[in-house]
């Protein structure tokens, strides 16, 4: 069994990027900037919106917050993105998700100028993704693919199982896993809350990817000897024992789970880094397109 270890490799990228921005800064260009929309004080919200700044500075883009109290009035909002479409020193938006409930995210979404949709979030991005055309591909499945890129994961002809249909994470991955590109040429079976008998899809599986958030969810006997398995999930569970008071939480019993894998993704340390990875990517090649 091998780990996937998303910390090694979200390192190396962030290596790589780190090293084209210092010859960029060499010839005096101006650096990537990312600027990050965040609405309220959600703890995990903040914390990932934190880690997403911190790292951005880690390989010398520049990045900006603007925050936003939880009764924000949707203009004021819808202000803040034109501004930042309009700035031709900003290359990257993201709107932290999820908004409150009075806000409308679609429409949110859908004003972010698709230059600049580095979560790739915006129908434009997600129909190009659709149709194989380059695009911004979501940070989270453009983590995954890399990831299984770096170990050279085989994945064509294989049965891929992903549990999730969600637009972030779960279908998107299906599409990539599904294209004629490698990694990729799987069968996919897209699993989601009404599949019925979701353990015999599992237990035909080559590939598993969980990204439901139901902590521990995928068992040893769901999973057959040798898949590979890539675990999503990031659930906060109470633990007194952590001084945060909480534990992070994939959606695979690990330890069971994992002597039946040919690789298996590790929560923490595993695609959550990647995701950071697949966003500053993301914010590179949106600046690359607008210092061309
Ligand atoms: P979501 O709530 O939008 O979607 C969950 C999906 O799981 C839905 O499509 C639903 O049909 C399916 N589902 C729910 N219960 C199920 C069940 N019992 N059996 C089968 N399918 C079921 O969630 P999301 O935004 O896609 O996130 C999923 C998980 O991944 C969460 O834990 C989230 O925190 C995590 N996540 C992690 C990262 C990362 O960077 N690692 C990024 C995004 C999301």
């Amino acid at each position: 069994m091998q780990i996937l270890d998303g910390k090694k490799v979200s390192q190396e990228i962030k290596d790589s990027l780190r090293e084209k921005i210092k010859e960029s800064n060499r010839l005096q260009k101006r650096v990537p900037h990312l600027a990050a929309i965040l609405i309220g004080n959600n703890g995990a919200s903040e914390t990932y919106v934190a880690s997403k700044i911190r790292n951005c500075e880690e390989v010398g883009f520049k990045s900006s917050l603007v925050r936003f109290e939880n009764d924000v009035l949707e203009p004021d909002l819808v202000s803040a993105i034109e501004q930042l479409n309009n700035d031709e020193n900003v290359d990257g938006i993201l709107v932290q998700l999820p908004l409150p409930k009075h806000i409308n995210e679609e429409k949110i979404i859908n004003l972010i100028n698709p230059e600049k949709d580095v979560d790739g979030f915006h129908p434009i991005s997600t129909g190009k993704l659709v149709q194989g055309l380059p695009t911004f591909i979501p940070a989270t499945p453009f983590g995954i693919m890399m990831m299984l890129k770096h170990y050279q994961v085989e994945t064509s002809g294989k049965h891929a199982v992903v549990i999730g249909r969600s637009n972030i994470v779960g279908r998107p991955i299906s599409i990539l896993l599904n294209q004629n590109t490698n990694p990729g040429n799987c069968t996919v079976t897209v699993c989601h809350s009404r599949t019925q008998n979701l353990a015999a899809y599992c237990r035909q599986a080559d590939i598993i990817v969980a990204a439901l958030g139901i902590p521990g969810f995928l068992k040893a006997d769901m999973v057959k000897e040798g898949a590979v398995v890539i675990d999503v999930g990031i659930t906060r569970v109470e633990d007194p024992s952590k001084k945060s008071g909480f534990a992070i939480k994939g959606d695979v019993d690990f330890e069971q789970v994992a002597p039946k894998c040919s690789y298996i993704s590790p929560v923490p340390g595993g695609v959550g880094l990647m995701t950071i990875a697949g966003l500053l990517q993301n914010t590179y090649q949106a600046w690359l397109q607008q210092v061309r």
